[in-house]
This record gives C-alpha cells, sequence and structure tokens, in this order.
C-alpha cells in the first residue's frame, strides 16, 4: 500500500509494482483511469447542482466517490460500497485521510442500489468489464431526476468483436467498420437508453466519450412515459454500404443496431467543463464533435486515390475549401465527422487536390 495523489486529494492504493498485474492486487486501483475519474469531477461541477446524494456501489478504494466530495463541491451525501472488505476497509482509512464523510457499505452493488430505491441524484457505475449487469438497478436507486454515470471496459464486446457476445449481452448486432469505435459508444448508449426506457426514464446524453481501453457515458434521467417513449426516437440503426453510411429506422442485411442515433453530448455543458483546466483541449473537441448530428466518422483513407492518403489536416482544408463542415474526432488520428454525405465528401477530396 502506498499514499498517490489524484487532483486534490491524497489515499491510499496497492503499489501497482509489488504486484504483477493491478488485477493482483488486494483492491483494485488503476491508475490509468485518471482521466477518466477526472473528467468526472469536472462533469459534476459542471453539472451545476448541489447536495447531491451521490452513490458509487463499486467503488475500489474510494478515490472517486472521495475525489466527487472534495474538488465538485456538488456532493451532499455520499454513498460508497464495495463488494471486498479489504476494499471496504482501504475505502474507510481513505476517507479518513481527507477528512471526508461517507456512508460505506459491503454489499452486493445490486442490493444496495435496490435498497436505496428512489434515494440517489447521481449513481456511478464503474465495474470490470460491462455496466449491463448494474444498469437496472442503477436506474431504480435514481429519483424522479438524476444523471447515471457508467464506464464500460468491455470495448471490444461492443465494438462488435465478438458478435455472439455482443448480441447476448447488449442485444445489438455489430460488425467492423470503418467507424466502429464510434458504433461501440452508440451501442452502449443505445442499451443504457434501452434500459431506462423500461425503468420508465427519459434519457439524455450529457457527456461521453473513448479513451483507448474504455467507453464512459453520463446521461440525465428523468421518471415519466412519455419522456421514457422518446427516448427510441434516437434509436435507430446505421447502414454500412462502403464508402457510404445512413440512419434507418428498421434493421436490415448491413445494418449496426440498436445504436443511440441523437446527440452524445451536451456542448454547453462541455465548455463549461473545459474551463475549469486539465484536459481543455479534448473537451473542446468533444463539443465540436456533439454539434454534428451524424452517428459516425468518416477515416480520410477512405478516400484515397490511387492507394495515395492525404494528412488529416489537408483533407480538412480541402472540406473547407469546397464548403463542407467537418471537425476532427477524438476516435482517431485521421478521423471526421461531418453531415454530408461520403459522396459528397468523394466528391470535393477527388477535385481539390
Ligand atoms: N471506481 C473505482 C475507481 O474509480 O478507482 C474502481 C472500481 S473497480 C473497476 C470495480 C470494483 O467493483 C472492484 O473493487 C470490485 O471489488 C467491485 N465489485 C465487483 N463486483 C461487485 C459487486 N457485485 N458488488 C459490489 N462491488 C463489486
Amino acid at each position: 500500500i502506498v499514499l498517490r495523489r489524484e487532483g486534490t486529494v491524497e489515499f491510499y492504493a496497492p503499489d501497482p509494482r509489488a504486484y504483477g498485474s493491478i488485477y493482483s492486487a488486494p483492491v483494485f486501483y488503476n491508475p490509468a483511469m485518471e482521466k477518466n475519474r477526472t473528467l468526472s469531477v469536472l462533469f459534476l461541477k459542471a453539472y451545476g447542482a448541489t447536495g447531491l446524494t451521490v452513490c458509487e456501489p463499486l467503488s475500489g478504494t474510494g478515490v472517486r466517490g472521495i475525489r466527487y466530495a472534495v474538488e465538485t463541491g456538488a456532493v451532499g451525501r455520499l454513498i460508497l460500497n464495495d463488494i471486498s472488505r479489504e476494499a471496504v476497509e482501504l475505502i474507510k482509512k481513505n476517507l479518513e485521510v481527507n477528512g471526508v464523510d461517507a456512508e460505506v457499505y459491503n454489499e452486493d452493488a445490486n442490493v444496495l442500489l435496490h435498497r436505496l430505491r428512489d434515494k440517489c441524484d447521481v449513481v456511478d457505475i464503474d465495474p470490470f468489464g460491462s455496466p449491463a449487469p448494474f444498469l437496472q438497478a442503477g436506474f431504480r436507486a435514481l429519483r424522479e431526476e438524476g444523471v447515471i454515470c457508467v464506464t464500460a471496459t468491455d470495448t471490444a464486446v461492443l465494438v462488435g468483436r465478438y458478435p455472439k457476445k455482443c448480441l447476448r449481452r447488449y442485444g445489438a448486432v455489430m460488425f467492423k467498420t470503418p467507424f466502429y469505435i464510434e458504433a461501440g459508444l452508440r451501442n452502449l448508449t443505445g442499451y443504457v437508453a434501452r434500459v431506462a426506457a423500461s425503468e420508465d426514464y427519459g434519457f439524455e446524453p450529457l457527456f461521453a466519450y473513448w479513451e483507448g481501453h474504455y467507453f464512459r457515458l453520463c446521461a440525465r434521467a428523468v421518471r415519466g412515459a412519455r419522456d421514457a417513449d422518446s427516448n427510441f426516437n434516437f434509436i435507430g440503426y446505421v447502414e454500412y454500404k462502403k464508402p457510404s453510411r445512413k440512419v434507418v429506422r428498421r434493421p436490415g442485411e448491413r445494418s449496426l443496431g440498436p445504436l443511440w442515433v441523437g446527440p452524445m453530448g451536451d456542448p454547453i455543458l462541455v465548455n463549461k467543463m473545459a474551463e475549469y483546466g486539465p484536459y481543455g483541449d479534448f473537451l473542446q473537441l468533444l463539443s465540436e464533435e456533439y454539434s454534428v448530428a451524424a452517428p459516425w466518422f468518416f477515416k480520410v483513407p477512405e478516400f484515397a486515390l490511387g492507394g495515395v492518403s492525404r494528412g488529416i489536416e489537408e483533407a480538412l482544408n480541402a472540406l473547407k475549401k469546397g464548403g463542407i463542415y467537418a471537425v476532427r474526432t477524438h476516435m482517431a488520428p485521421d478521423g471526421f465527422k461531418t453531415e454530408v454525405s461520403a459522396g459528397e465528401v468523394e466528391r470535393v477530396l477527388r477535385i481539390v487536390i
């Protein structure tokens, strides 16, 4: 156990050098999730509410919840939990180190969430792998209106690298496309939106992104059958016929989905997050992406001529010159998002060499 620092908190976590892998440590702590935690802190701060009841039912060392309490000024009641006894001991120690008050439980996350029915403003589900087993209970723990945040590290499943498992876990048909990362994020979002609907919650993504080994989604949920019905206005399928993409209402031979085909985040909220400090450029990019409605991106090499592809800068300049609005995407260094068709992109990139 070593003392570590993240944001403005200090906390104890297993020394990664003492164990072969983070998965062999007695309590789980992944330093590679620092960006996830920091962005989540910024999100809660920008969300703008105070006195919130925040539940993190899969707490590990407790660092995430403790950072929420110390760094956001948004938390009124903090509820931490882990199924591991060692984790709970460490959470208590870390709360003490930071002078933070919280209720700490040692239960199965689903049992706790059901006991907290109607009590939470924010539920943050940060599991190993898929959040699917905890979603229904997560919504049940929310009040009339709340925020649900989920991390999914089963990215390979979500993007469709294991099609059968993807169908089993998420009820979606996925195959590889140039924009498979966005498709994976929208697969996760569509799934959460459908669980929200089944629990009579309307659903609105506020902040969603991908980083290498995980997807992250924070969404507002409002109880009401009518709102819940509206979720399906944004559930659709994406038909991919190289290189064209199209949103279709019904599944077909060449379509992915069901996917969330609506907005992935709130550009205003994300701009506000950017004002608070780190990851400003990343957040700026996300807010630009959220303003493009097309639920996919293109990759410059898709429009290579005679096997020669240009760089992203050159392609963006050419598109701009051709009068086409396009922005980069955080999901691929050679990717861009635009609302025009593949055919139009092709025409412009072919002419303006
Ligand atoms: N949220 C933490 C953070 O940001 O550092 C990391 C959480 S870690 C990915 C997942 C945690 O969930 C582990 O500590 C594990 O012991 C716990 N866990 C796994 N299954 C659980 C269950 N059914 N109920 C409660 N906790 C569980």
